[in-house]
């Protein structure tokens, strides 16, 4: 799955990114972004992850009322404009899925869609939407090792105990020859 089709439920693109000779003066132009609509009506237009509202303008020229969030997770700022109307702030935070706007024809539009253009955080330069895909909600996470020091009457067994582990386990992780014999200031790992 794209990012794009995230930002407004079941897109089609009506007009792709790249050179195009623009619907409304007619010159060829670079088109920074992507047109999109929504193949159910939905009006709707959603944020694609967790991020945060940078910017929120409203006017009647260019990009119209339009949207900037930011979304760390991917290093991307997504651009939303000509909405018809905004329901976030400066400063935000949002979810994937929360709703930002209403999609509209506020500025140089024909008609109502979505314009979503593209920059990495910090960047003035364009990127392709369509080639940015979505990266899974719950990567495996990374197992947590974590290391304790042995203390004067410790056994494994209490250790194993204490961090809710087995001794066959410590054995195991510490490469440990005769579980009997551990040592005061042994570094031993324990998760
Ligand atoms: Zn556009």
């Amino acid at each position: 799955m794209k990012l794009y089709e995230l930002a407004i439920q079941k897109p089609k693109i009506t007009s792709p990114y790249g050179y195009r000779i623009h619907p409304i003066t007619k010159k060829k132009t670079f088109h920074a972004g992507l047109d999109l609509i929504s193949l159910t009506g939905n009006r709707n237009l959603f944020a694609v992850d967790e991020g945060y509202v940078q910017l929120v303008h409203k006017g009647n020229t260019g990009y119209g009322n339009y949207i900037w969030v930011r979304y760390p997770r991917y290093n991307l700022s997504l651009l939303y404009a000509h909405c018809k109307s905004i329901k976030v702030k400066k400063g935000d935070k949002v979810k994937k899925g929360t709703i930002i706007g209403i999609e509209g024809d506020s500025g140089l539009a024909t008609g109502v869609h979505l314009h979503l253009g593209m920059t990495k955080i910090g960047s003035n330069a364009w990127l392709n939407p369509t080639n940015i895909k979505v990266i899974a909600d719950n990567p495996t996470p990374t197992p947590k090792v974590e290391y304790y020091i042995v203390k004067k009457g410790d056994t494994l067994t209490k250790i194993a105990k204490k961090y809710k582990t087995t001794v066959k386990q410590l054995v195991a992780w510490n490469n440990i020859k005769n579980p009997n014999l551990i040592k005061i200031g042994q570094k031993l790992r324990v998760k």
